[in-house]
Formats: structure tokens, C-alpha cells, sequence
């Protein structure tokens, strides 16, 4: 529009010829219908009421919902009349909103395969022998518990939307090949489905998944996430840094499951709030801690999680989830 204006007022100030003038009116008529043109189809074909919604300067430009303190309910509501429910599909929670509502248990698994003699007593917190993870998993459905996948919690705390009445997330990290071969086959006898952070340095080495094998979990509806290239502790990362353990096996993880990457599993569950502006830069929606408190500012990306201990019977394993969410 000011382009128009610009040359409204000059064809008023100087004498034009006849012809300039309606070169400049065909231009300025050209130039309306194109800007018009551009804005429609962008908001008809690609862009959702919620991306819609983010500030032009915003970081993340790629993640369908925006972090939440970027964005005030003001700038949430879509201009022109609206259905209330709209309205609150529309909104995105600031934090304090978001931590505010009851956390969803999730449990964090490492290897699933039965204890050997050289594990060490530490390492068994981290190494489930098969049977007892199976007991897991059965006394979750015995008590009515269904998993939920990343999409559904961020849906949950970012807007509200409902979620199963005894919701359980259950995550995977390190990659180790008892993931696909116990863990998805117990979890698909029942339904369930589960988060898979790749460590992506270990694709294909003995006993840990293949890229074919984090396929077709994805393919089968597990979520997969990333849980950097080689585990180094994200507070140490430097320039360079966040391209080779975030930005480079994330875009690997798409190629492979041919799904974007948007989640992330902080490597001993260790984070800092610096880290986090990095994190939603390279695409990070939400990321997963272990039991630290969350971050005020921003909960979505140092949401907690507890170690499903190799030692807990599914008793233990209850009772720790009743009392840590
Ligand atoms: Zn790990």
C-alpha cells in the first residue's frame, strides 16, 4: 500500500503525460492484486491459524506452535469475529499456564534386555531385564493407562486439548536395539506407542537400531526424537557444536523416518536455559529433562521425565509415577 500512495502523490505534484499516468495506475492495480494474491494463498494453503499467529521474529519460524512466551493471547485471537471455541483452539498458553496443569507421567527406559554378570549395580538403574519391563507395561494397561505422544502433550499444555483420562508417556533413549526388539513388540501388544530419542552416532552398530529399524518404528506410529550425535552434555556446546550433535542428525532423522524433528532428550538429562534458544532455533518444539524443576520461562523445552529403574518391580515403578507427576 505505501508503494501506491508514493506514486499517487507524485503523478498529483508533477505534470505527467496521460500515458505515464495510466502506466503508473496499471502498475499500482498490478501491484495490489499481486500483494493480495500473496497473502491469500499464503494464508489458505500454508499457513495454520496458530503459525499465523507468530511474530515475524520469532526464531522458529518452521514449528506449528510457537513457544509460548513469544506469543500473548492478544496476538493468538485471529482478527474478525470467531467462534469462542476457536478462540481457545487458537490460543497458546504462556508458561505459567502451562505449568500450572497436571504433568502427564513419563518414563524414561535405556537398555531393555536381561541383567549380565559385568553390569554394574549403578548401570542396572538403566538396564531392564526383559520380563520385569514387561511387567511394566502390563500394569499400565491392567490400570487403565494409555500412552501419549509428544503431538498430544503439546497440544495438551499448549492449548488444553483433552487427553486420555490416565495418560503415561513412555520414552526410549540411546538407541540400544532392546527398544525394537522387547519394548515395541510389548508395547504394540497393547496399543501403546512410545517416543524413541536416537543417538545417532550408534545407527547400525552391533546391539544398538539400525536406520531401518527407527524407520519402521516411525512408520508404525512411535514417535522419534533426537537425542544428539554422540551424547555430549548440551551446557558444554560452542558454536560448531550445535550443528554437529543437533542440527545435523536432526535433519538425518527426517531423511530417515521422512517426518520432521521436533523433539529432543537433553543427554544425561542435563540443560541449562541457554540452551534452549538454540534448541528452538534448529526446529526443537519440546524438549525432555529427567527430574530437574522446570524452567519457568519455558517449560516446554525442559519437560520432566523419570528413570524407569531397571531395579523397580511394577509396584515401585507406580508409586514413583503417582508421586513424581
Ligand atoms: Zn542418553
Amino acid at each position: 500500500m505505501a508503494i501506491i500512495i508514493a506514486f499517487t502523490n507524485t503523478t498529483m505534484k508533477y505534470p505527467y503525460s496521460l500515458f505515464r499516468t495510466s502506466f503508473f495506475t496499471l502498475l499500482s492495480a498490478f501491484l495490489l492484486c499481486f500483494s493480495s494474491c500473496v497473502r491469500e494463498g499464503k494464508t489458505v494453503e500454508t499457513q495454520s491459524p496458530v503459525e499465523a499467529a507468530i511474530p515475524v521474529a520469532s526464531a522458529n519460524t518452521d514449528a506449528a506452535i510457537p513457544a509460548p512466551d513469544s506469543l500473548s493471547l492478544q496476538a493468538a485471537i485471529p482478527a474478525g469475529p470467531v467462534q469462542p471455541a476457536a478462540v481457545v483452539a487458537n490460543s497458546v498458553a504462556d508458561a505459567e499456564t502451562i505449568i500450572a496443569r497436571k504433568q502427564v507421567p513419563i518414563l524414561c527406559y535405556h537398555q531393555v534386555r536381561d541383567w549380565r554378570e559385568k553390569d554394574s549395580k549403578q548401570a542396572k538403574d538403566y538396564i531392564i531385564p526383559e520380563e520385569r519391563f514387561k511387567d511394566h507395561i502390563k500394569m499400565l494397561a491392567d490400570s487403565g493407562y494409555q500412552t501419549v505422544l509428544p503431538d498430544q502433550l503439546l497440544a495438551y499444555l499448549t492449548t488444553g486439548a483433552p487427553l486420555p483420562e490416565k495418560p503415561v508417556m513412555l520414552t526410549f533413549d540411546d538407541t540400544s536395539l532392546g527398544q525394537y526388539t522387547v519394548a515395541a513388540p510389548e508395547l504394540e501388544k497393547y496399543g501403546f506407542k512410545g517416543v524413541f530419542f536416537i543417538m545417532t552416532v550408534s545407527l547400525g552398530r552391533p546391539n544398538y537400531m539400525t536406520k531401518a529399524q527407527v524407520k519402521e518404528l516411525s512408520d508404525k506410529g512411535h514417535a522419534i526424537g533426537s537425542h544428539t550425535w554422540d551424547h555430549q552434555n548440551v551446557k558444554k556446546y560452542q558454536g560448531q557444536d550445535w550443528v554437529t550433535q543437533v542440527e545435523k542428525p536432526s535433519r538425518q532423522l527426517a531423511e530417515i523416518t521422512g517426518k520432521p524433528t521436533e523433539y529432543f532428550a537433553y543427554p544425561f538429562g542435563l540443560w541449562n536455559p541457554e540452551a534452549i534458544p538454540e534448541l528452538k532455533q534448529r526446529g526443537m518444539v519440546a524438549a525432555f529433562q529427567l527430574a530437574d524443576k522446570r524452567d519457568p520461562q519455558d517449560p516446554l523445552h525442559s519437560i520432566r521425565r523419570i528413570i524407569a529403574s531397571g531395579y523397580w518391580s511394577s509396584n515401585s515403578l507406580h508409586r514413583a509415577m503417582v508421586n513424581s507427576f
